[in-house]
């Protein structure tokens, strides 16, 4: 299985890291490759888009066509996962800030997302989780958006006072919080089988 990172900026090398712990503990063979230049992500059989800054992210990959390689790979029913920023580029809608940036989004959850939504007073903070499919889980947040309203094809994995914080729609699966910046690789192993959802 070859499993591309997109690697434009961000926690790229973390993600890389987390992915190869899960292909092992899965017991599957494989490759994990960080890339910035199209053609590779329509190459492999799953896609991870990482935390960073959602506005550079985005500039980059449409600009030079990983997005639409992107696109192509939700669209055959391969797995896909957004952290963090990258749940902010997989959602369809954005709140104001995502607007007055010009952030162009992939669309491929029908999901209301908003920036920064945790506020500068917990810029980033540590809290368990109940995650569905894979249960209690230490989530860091960092200066992380966080999902207003889902649409009905949605499903809901966790939540967080007012907001969904993971969701998931067929096999393209969105989370606010960073599940690479821990030891923990159940939701990588969970992302990786979602191609049988
Ligand atoms: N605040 C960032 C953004 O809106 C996301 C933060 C992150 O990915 N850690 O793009």
């Amino acid at each position: 299985m070859r499993v591309a990172v997109v690697g434009v900026q961000g926690d790229v090398e973390e993600h890389v890291l987390m992915t190869k712990k899960a292909l092992k503990k899965l017991g599957i063979g494989g490759e994990v490759v960080a890339t910035r230049r199209a053609g590779i992500v329509s190459k492999s059989d799953a896609v991870i888009i990482p935390g960073g800054e959602s506005t550079t992210i985005s500039k980059l990959i449409f600009l030079d066509g990983i997005a639409d390689e992107i696109i192509e790979l939700a669209e055959s029913g391969k797995p896909v996962m957004g952290t963090c920023a990258g749940l902010i580029l997989l959602s369809k809608y954005g709140d104001e800030q995502v607007e007055k940036t010009g952030t162009k989004l992939l669309g491929l959850i029908d999901i209301w997302v908003k920036r920064n939504a945790f506020g500068r007073q917990r810029e980033s903070f540590q809290v368990k989780l109940d995650v569905k499919h894979v249960g209690s889980f230490d989530a860091v947040f960092i200066r992380a958006p966080a999902i207003k309203k889902v649409g009905e094809n949605v499903e809901v994995l966790a939540t967080l006072q007012d907001y969904v914080v993971a969701a998931k729609q067929n096999n393209v699966l969105g989370l606010a919080f960073h599940p690479e910046l821990t030891n923990d690789t159940r939701i990588h192993e969970y992302f990786l089988k979602l191609n049988e959802f």
